[in-house]
């Protein structure tokens, strides 16, 4: 038997078939109709927040964020070196300065203490994510960044279906960024994303942006010096036809608008969150179970009392280095499938390019070279599947560990 990272991260069925069909079968837009709307309203009702902007995916989002806040020379941006390339990658050609704030060991989220000994009033922005679905430390992290004026971005790519204090990832902080990509919690038919944030100003702003900044208002026909063309008589908004023929675009904007088909596939994926983050719960459950019984090895961080862990990545600790090889060895001998997610971000030839390198971010490099193990943990699991890594778990770190 093989076990292996999800190909999609979710479960797809007859409903969500049905919800393309019947767009497809319909005859309005596939790119304006009911389903964006209705996706984004769920949305920003799960969430809480005031608004829930669709875009095309999550590094889109991250993109779009990041563009809001019109970074100048000098401005700095805190950002976790543990996730996906993604989270940073638009800052590569942003004016800002970057600096990586270290993990927590036991949980790899933002460190709130590392993060005070680097804040300044020359912060703009904190950028974090909630890895492998725990929410990070936002009840410390936000009002330590508000006292200094910058904006907390949470990259809640993993955090779907996770909670914090009672409230969800995307409203602790100032902008949540969520992916739909199909490795996710749930999926708009393989990619998608959402920004998610409470200001009025910014909602107008982005709606705009990921529809290509298009000014509706002003017109460019300026009078005299050009003449009109006659109008035909299929030209039915004659008063208009300005307006709707010749738009001019404000700033630099993108078309990045989710289409209908993804959106209410999204509708029904959101329904069947619940049921998806059960099953993730269920899977971490019986792994911790066997962790338990070898003291060498250090469980995932659990959520804290009330909060809601969404279980997006299953990360564990080998508290031995030399072990921790051992361990991947013998499980991949044993065909599961072992993923080190993620290699500390700044570490990268991008941006070491950038002065950044090893020493910048201790905790997250001897965590990535010396100890952390990801397993598959995802709704696609069938219950034998389950048996057959709970059991290969054991065997391996029998043969390993203590
Ligand atoms: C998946 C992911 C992204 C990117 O999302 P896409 O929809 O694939 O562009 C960003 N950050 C994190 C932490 C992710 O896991």
């Amino acid at each position: 038997m093989k076990i292996s990272f999800p190909t999609r991260g979710t479960i797809l069925g007859r409903a969500e078939s049905n919800a393309v069909s019947a767009v497809i079968e319909s005859d309005a837009s596939l790119t304006q109709g009911i389903w964006r709307k209705r996706f984004e309203e769920q949305f920003r009702e799960h969430i809480g927040v005031r608004h829930a902007i669709s875009v095309t995916s999550g590094t889109v989002a991250l993109e779009t964020a990041l563009r809001l806040l019109d970074l100048r020379p000098g401005d700095q941006v805190i950002v976790t070196p543990q996730t996906f390339q993604a989270t940073a990658q638009p800052l590569l050609d942003l004016p800002a300065d970057v600096v990586f704030c270290d993990v927590e060991p036991d949980t790899l989220n933002m460190d709130p203490t590392a993060l005070a000994g680097m804040i300044s009033d020359r912060t703009a922005a904190v950028l974090l994510v909630h890895y492998g679905g725990l929410p990070a430390r936002m009840h410390e992290i936000v009002p330590l960044a508000h006292r200094h004026g910058a904006v907390v971005i949470e990259d809640s790519a993993h955090a779907l279906g996770a909670l914090h204090r009672g409230r969800r990832p995307g409203a602790l902080g100032d902008i949540g960024c969520f992916s739909f990509h199909g490795s996710k919690a749930i999926t708009t038919l393989g990619e998608g994303g959402m920004l998610t944030f409470d200001r009025d100003d910014w909602a107008e702003r982005l709606d705009r942006v990921r529809s290509n900044d298009t000014d509706y208002e002003s017109l460019p026909y300026a009078g005299p010096q050009t003449t009109p063309p006659a109008l035909l008589p299929w030209m039915r908004y004659a008063d208009d036809v300005y307006r709707r023929t010749c738009t001019r675009v404000r700033r630099a904007g993108t078309n990045a608008t989710m289409s209908e088909a993804a959106a209410a596939v999204g509708v029904v994926q959101l329904g069947r969150l619940p049921e998806l983050t059960r099953r993730r719960r269920e899977i971490a459950e019986r792994l911790d179970d066997i962790l338990a019984e070898f003291p060498d090895t250090t469980r995932p961080h659990r959520a804290a009392p009330g909060d809601v862990h969404a279980h997006h990545l299953y990360t564990f600790f080998v508290n031995d280095p030399a072990a921790r090889e051992d361990v991947v060895r013998l499980l991949d001998h044993h065909e599961v499938e072992v993923q080190l997610r993620y290699f500390p971000l700044h570490l990268v030839p991008e941006w070491r390019a950038r002065g950044h390198g090893p020493g910048e971010c201790p905790v997250a490099e001897r965590s990535w070279f010396d100890h952390q193990v990801n397993l598959p943990c995802h709704p696609g699991i069938t219950d034998a599947e389950l048996d057959y890594l709970t059991d290969t778990l054991r065997t391996c770190l029998r043969a390993t560990t203590r």
